[in-house]
């Protein structure tokens, strides 16, 4: 059978941010779910991240059944995960430096996801603090916020669980940065809730105050214990919210990019085009390399790299190439 774990996230209709909400002591608790059979057969796949409905809960072996799938506000594939809202692009400062061009990729692939992220730089403690002066800044005229910390020294990590907390986070960046240093130490930090206490509660607790038509899975994980397919799980943090324990994407394809959509992945150019406001490019389509009445100006660091993606997709773009 396929069993997906469900924790219960919340009781008595609480907003709709990852984190654990109510008093009620079953807020928090781990179930063995099966996916019933009509979800399977109308191919409605369950995913690590799914807020679902489960029904038939056994709360003493903590067994049920996953009866439906609420609406997803987001789906990412690699790795499979519902209902993420944040992502993590990691470069580290030294080991491997971080090159600008490479990063650039990351930030827009990470920006075509539509989804709010955060720009961290791991292994601080190999550089001086001029490096990371600079780096600051010039980040910071790519229109990023970096946080920068060491794993390794476990310095500057409280800014980075304040923001993880209340979202559900994948981590993206290329190899050797310390993406899974990163989750290996914040797996350390996991606040479950005691199981003694929990039962004791229960015990206290009238049961029918809780009942079947009120939102209770929330986040499901891949069954334990198979290796056939690269599995996800999200990992509660103590502050709420969850981080999953695979890394996204570390080879940004752009597939999702096109000729049109690359500016809006750029923030120096998002925010040209707000300042100019009503203003706009006197072409609809325009694209910004220098055509008549554009807005957007070429004397800002990234530009050649906006050009050189911009190359990239237009060769994508015009040509449909095919395995024979
Ligand atoms: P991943 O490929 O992004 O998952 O990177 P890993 O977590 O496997 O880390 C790659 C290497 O960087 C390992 O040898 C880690 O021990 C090392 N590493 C991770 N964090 C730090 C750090 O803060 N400082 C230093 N100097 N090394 C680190
Ligand atoms: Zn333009």
């Amino acid at each position: 059978a396929n069993f997906m774990r469900v924790i219960v996230e919340s009781a008595g209709g609480v907003p709709d941010n990852p984190g654990f909400f109510g008093d009620d002591p079953r807020v928090g608790r781990e179930l063995l779910c099966v996916v019933r059979a009509l979800l399977k057969k109308i191919k409605r796949r369950v995913l690590v991240g799914d807020r679902v409905l489960v029904n038939s809960i056994d709360w003493t072996d903590r067994r049920g059944m996953i009866e439906d799938v609420f609406k997803r506000s987001s789906e990412i594939l690699d790795p499979p995960v519902a209902n993420v809202d944040h992502l993590l692009v990691l470069f580290s400062m030294d080991q491997p430096k971080p090159e600008p061009f490479a990063l650039t990729r990351f930030l827009v692939e990470a920006e075509s996801t539509g989804l709010p992220l955060t720009l961290a730089m791991n292994k601080s403690e190999l550089v001086g603090d001029e490096i990371l002066s600079a780096w600051k800044e010039r980040l910071h005229g790519w229109g990023y916020k970096p946080l920068f910390f060491s794993v390794e020294h476990k310095s500057g990590l409280d800014a980075l669980e304040d923001i993880l907390k209340r979202q559900t986070t994948v981590i993206v960046g290329p190899s050797g940065v310390g993406k899974s240093s990163l989750i290996n130490s914040l797996r350390l930090t996991l606040d479950i809730s005691d199981e003694e206490e929990i039962n004791k509660l229960l015990e206290q607790y009238e049961r029918s105050k809780w009942l079947g038509e009120q939102r209770v899975g929330d986040v499901s994980k891949s069954g334990r214990g198979k290796h056939t397919t690269r599995h996800v799980s999200l990992l509660p943090l103590s502050g709420g919210g969850y981080l999953a324990d695979t890394p996204g994407f570390n080879q940004p394809s752009l597939m999702k990019v096109t000729k049109k959509s690359l500016a809006q992945t750029f923030p120096e150019i998002r925010q040209m085009l707000a300042a100019s406001e009503p203003l706009k490019c006197a072409f609809n389509d325009c694209l910004h390399l220098g055509e008549p009445g554009c807005i957007v100006k070429a004397d800002w660091e990234r530009y050649p790299y906006y050009l050189q993606l911009l190359d990239e997709i237009r060769i994508r773009e015009e040509f449909q190439l095919r395995t024979i």
